[in-house]
């Protein structure tokens, strides 16, 4: 059975193969090292390492590069107010980001190249583009793309060069500071900026000025990293390119009109695009107070798992709201999920040990398919649907028939697939559904008693809960319960 995926360069559901009958070359777009990354960030990475995994249970080989953006407008001001290195800077960010993707068990990438160690690379694409007519030094010495040259130009996100008032051309989605009258016209987009003064120590001898035969000082353009280094470990020709659907328009567009240009080949030839989240029911920023990081809600007690699974929950093409009350919910399902697991496993009299041996091995997706959680392994190879992959993966626990060794090995696969491993806990705190229910009525009045900020009542309640054997821990925005 082969795994398909939406392509939104063809607007089709194509079947997923590696060209060289070897290994699936795939690039995603990587972090802006500037600060946290945001859990819409990690909802786009924690999708592709679904696909990572999905792809290396169909058979693909994945050959995985992620890049890593460590300069632009955001690293370069970042550093400047630390009053450190773009360097330092960048790397501190980049290990709090290899932090945050370990919590989340996401997959390392083959490759995780970044923009500053390639610049040789991306001076070569801007001086092959310049040669070639597609490339032109504006009024401000900056290169600029000549979109007008580039007749496919909007192929991928249906947007045409005529239609555009002004090029974005950095990653915050700022409008190009450069003025409109160093470039030929509005949709021109910088491949290599002129250095600036507030540019500081970040600059590099650049692409010659065909006019001057005089290297141009400067930066690379944020677009070009991306075709330099997917290029350079994957070859001018490759299999799938994906990213978060920001990115469609008009950072891959440009990849796509810089690659092509350069190489007269066609860049990749699948594209996927994550549909980005919302939090509580809004986009996502820090005036409205719904601006999430991992390490907040790690802080405020949350499980990284149960953020996995939320950010998963829903098909990639489908919008997600992040909530806190979804959040909880996740949790609970996690729960239920060891749970259902270890019921499991007792029915067919397998402890918990072996089944995370080898004496358990995944089984191939063929050898799954055939099992009750067949359709868990079904739903990701059409079209990465998480979300029905989940609902088939709780309709395969509840199935008796789901307690046989090849069942086991199955759910093996899934559990792998979607990079969620069910955690046995032996100090396993109590959601409200499992504590007695004298015990969740204390617990729920001592939680009012701390709201309306009666210290004497909320200290009293705790301790006929201690006398019923029970501790109550407190969480940010509510309670819960151990025993004990
Ligand atoms: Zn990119």
């Amino acid at each position: 059975m082969e795994m398909r995926l939406y392509d939104t360069l063809s607007r089709e559901t194509l079947p997923l193969y590696a060209a060289d009958g070897k290994r699936l070359r795939m690039y995603a777009c990587g972090p802006t090292v500037y600060g946290p990354a945001h859990i819409g960030n990690f909802r786009t990475f924690s999708l592709l390492d679904v696909l990572r995994r999905t792809m290396e249970i169909a058979g693909l080989n994945p050959l995985y590069v992620r890049n890593i953006t460590d300069v632009d407008d955001k690293t370069i001001k970042g550093s400047a107010k630390d009053g450190t290195s773009l360097y330092e800077f960048t790397r501190k960010w980049t290990e709090k980001f290899h932090a945050d993707c370990a919590l989340l068990d996401l997959i390392v990438p083959d490759v995780e190249p970044r923009a500053t160690e390639h610049i040789p690379e991306q001076v070569a694409i801007v001086e092959k583009l310049l040669a070639s007519g597609h490339a032109y030094v504006g009024g401000d010495g900056s290169v600029y793309y000549r979109v007008a040259c580039f007749c496919e130009y909007g192929k991928l996100s249906h947007f045409h060069p005529e239609e555009l008032q002004t090029q974005d051309t950095n990653s915050a989605g700022k409008a190009n500071s450069a003025d409109e009258y160093d470039r030929e016209q509005v949709a021109d987009f910088a491949l290599w900026k002129a250095r600036k003064d507030e540019d500081g120590a970040v600059h590099w001898p650049g692409p010659r000025n065909p006019d001057t035969g005089l290297a141009i000082e400067g930066r690379p353009g944020w677009h070009l990293e991306c075709s330099a280094m997917s290029i350079k470990y994957l070859g001018e020709s490759f299999d799938l390119h994906a990213g978060g659907e920001d990115l469609c328009f008009p950072h891959h567009e440009n990849e796509i009109a810089q690659s092509e240009a350069a190489t007269g080949k066609p860049f990749s030839r699948h594209w996927m695009h994550c549909v980005h989240l919302l939090a509580e029911g809004k986009k996502m920023s820090k005036s409205l107070g719904n601006f999430y990081t991992l390490a907040d809600l790690v802080a405020q007690g949350y499980d990284a798992r149960a953020v996995k699974y939320l950010l998963i929950s829903s098909s990639y093409r489908s919008q997600l709201n992040f909530t806190v009350a979804n959040l909880k919910g996740a949790e609970s399902a996690l729960k239920k999920l060891d749970k259902g697991i270890n019921s499991l496993l007792a029915k067919a009299g397998i402890g918990r040990e072996e089944f995370e041996s080898e004496a358990i091995a995944r089984a191939d997706a063929a050898d799954a398919l055939g099992t009750p959680f067949g359709p868990a392994i079904a739903a990701l190879f059409d079209d990465m649907n998480t979300a029905a992959s989940l609902g088939a993966l709780w309709n395969a626990l509840r199935d008796d028939s789901s307690a046989s060794r090849a069942a086991l090995s199955a759910l093996k696969t899934v559990l792998y697939a979607l990079g969620i491993q069910p955690i046995p806990s032996k100090d396993e705190e109590l959601g409200a559904d499992e504590a007695p229910e004298e015990v969740v009525s204390l617990a729920q009045k001592r939680w009012e008693a701390k709201q309306a900020r009666d210290w004497g009542a909320a200290d009293t309640l705790r301790k006929q809960l201690a006398e019923l054997g029970w501790t109550i821990l407190d969480r940010k925005d509510g309670w819960s319960l151990k025993k004990g």
